[in-house]
């Protein structure tokens, strides 16, 4: 039999989803989410699980509640482990009680993974304690969603009695009539109050005013859904604790171009930082196959006595080569290895394979200039590498008459699904700095979008000077690490910021 989990997803930043809720979204056959689930926490859903988007916006419900049951018992019934993902916590205004009561009348197993509350943490991502020993002794969280009618089903005598800190969830409709109620029931109109949307994401926006004067300052700053407005006297706190907005990076947006599978660190670092981080690979590598030359090659292994590596990538590729043509690592004994760089190094070497020649300068001209000094009379020389591979190796070893093959066993293609979203940003002006970690990253970031892009509107942030020189050429304003690493890349950024 299926089981229906229900996961709360944390307010938005990634960084808040539990580790049991990650687990739980890592081992699920079917993911039924909502609007409030971000980007980054979506896309732990496994690539085979099936995606159902029941996302709720206001006043019109795509799925209507019902249904939503219906889904979950339908699916559990059909002998799949189920998450239902939930913006927040599961519970708080959260209609997760409707959600279990048919599973329990039809005995389904189910299990809640509570969430981290946007009640609590988006106040304190504004710098707001909701408690505070010389404030206030207690918090009260409230629906303002309002009824049919239009009318707010409040005890605002109680609400100002408690004197505790009052927090409205759904509320950026109904604050004028929230805080006039609070007013006629008695609060003073200088009571401190704030309205803090997108909170805990990047885009995060606060107004920290008073009772009477909040409702004015949100139409003048047009402040939009999701959005909670927290009253009492802890908000005037909010200034001196608003340790998120002055994190180095908060307000910049950075897009990242590396390959899905290479982009953590760097992405993880600037989100540390407080960037708001748009993953944008554009470059994919597909496995030629099938592909005679290689077969050939393969067959005739023995006749080699160097083989050329040019990527961490042609590692990967030819391990599963090998592997197609009933081979392994023991068909390449007889052979000399050579790298193009240290990463080629380190992927042969998590092989348990030593590259045998590293040139000092990691490119195709210092690579081919030391296999010309190497290759002595009758050694045979096989490259495997990208289709699109630089054209200076073949040539370099030509001249010098040294026998070799140039096979290539991968092709490199330059696309991302959302490159229209990007181009758009890119003319919209919202996108500070694109990163670059190679020349070919910058090939793949302008072949991806549509033809005529400007891409002169951000910074390139290169990782050392031939792709500052790709980037240059393709019309960027460039700056460049001083050494290339990942860590020299940040700090070449927070300087550009500080300047
Ligand atoms: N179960 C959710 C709340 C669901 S009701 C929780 O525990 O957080 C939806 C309301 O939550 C929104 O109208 C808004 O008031 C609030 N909300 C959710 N995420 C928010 C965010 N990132 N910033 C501000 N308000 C948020």
């Amino acid at each position: 039999m299926g089981k229906v989990t229900l996961v709360g997803a944390g307010p938005g930043d990634p960084g808040l989803l539990t580790v049991k809720g990650r687990q739980a979204i890592l081992d699920a056959e079917v993911v039924v989410y909502d609007r409030l689930v971000g980007p980054e926490i979506l896309a732990l859903m496994p690539a085979n699980a099936e995606k159902i988007d029941v996302g709720k916006k206001s006043n019109c419900h795509p799925v209507p509640q019902w249904r939503i049951n219906e889904i979950l018992l339908e699916k559990a019934q059909e002998g799949k482990n189920v998450v239902r993902l939930k913006g927040g916590d599961c519970f708080l205004f959260g209609r997760g009680g409707e959600e279990l009561e048919l599973l329990e009348q039809h005995n389904i197993p189910f299990e809640v993974v509570p969430g981290v509350t946007s009640a609590l943490s988006v106040p304190a991502y504004a710098g707001i304690p909701v408690t505070h020993r010389d404030f206030t002794s207690s918090v009260h969280i409230i629906t303002g969603h309002a009824k049919q009618n239009g009318q707010l089903n409040l005890d605002f005598e109680a609400l100002v009695r408690h004197r505790g800190t009052l927090v409205f969830l759904m509320s950026v409709s109904s604050t004028p009539m929230i805080l006039s109620g609070l007013m006629q029931a008695g609060m003073a109109e200088d009571m401190p109050a704030a309205m803090i949307e997108r909170g805990t994401l990047p885009t995060q926006r606060k107004l920290v005013a008073t009772v009477g004067t909040l409702s004015r300052r949100m139409q003048e700053e047009h402040i939009t859904s999701p959005a909670i407005l927290v009253v009492g006297a802890v908000c005037a706190l909010s200034d001196s604790f608003d340790w998120f907005s002055r994190t180095p990076l908060h307000g910049i947006t950075v897009a990242v171009t590396r390959p899905k599978n290479r982009a953590g660190t760097l992405t993880d670092k600037l989100r540390a930082l407080g960037a708001h981080v748009i993953s944008y690979p554009c470059i994919e590598t597909k496995t030629i196959w099938p592909n005679m030359p290689v077969v050939e090659a393969l067959a005739s292994i023995d006749q080699y006595s160097w083989l050329v590596l040019t990527s961490p990538t042609g590692v990967e590729t030819l391990i599963q080569l090998l592997d197609a043509a009933d081979m392994d690592m023991r068909n390449l004994a007889h052979m000399k290895l050579a790298v193009i760089g240290s990463a080629t190094a380190k992927a042969l070497k998590a092989h348990g394979l030593r590259a045998d020649y590293i040139p000092a300068i990691y490119d195709s001209v210092h690579l081919a200039e030391g296999l010309v000094r190497l290759v002595g009379e009758g050694d045979r020389v096989l490259l495997l590498r990208a289709a699109q591979g630089s054209a200076e190796l073949p040539m370099q070893l030509g001249e010098a008459c040294i026998p070799f093959d140039d096979v290539p066993i991968y092709e490199t293609l330059y696309y991302n699904e959302n490159s229209a979203d990007m181009a758009q940003a890119l003319s919209a002006g919202e996108i500070d700095y694109v990163t670059f970690t190679s020349a070919s990253t910058v090939r793949g970031f302008v072949s991806s979008l549509p033809e005529g892009t400007d891409v002169s509107g951000f910074r390139a942030l290169c990782i050392g000077a031939m792709t500052e020189q790709a980037a240059k050429s393709a019309g960027m304003q460039t700056i460049t690490a001083t050494s290339a690493t990942i860590d020299a890349m940040l700090s070449r950024l927070l300087e550009e910021q500080q300047l």
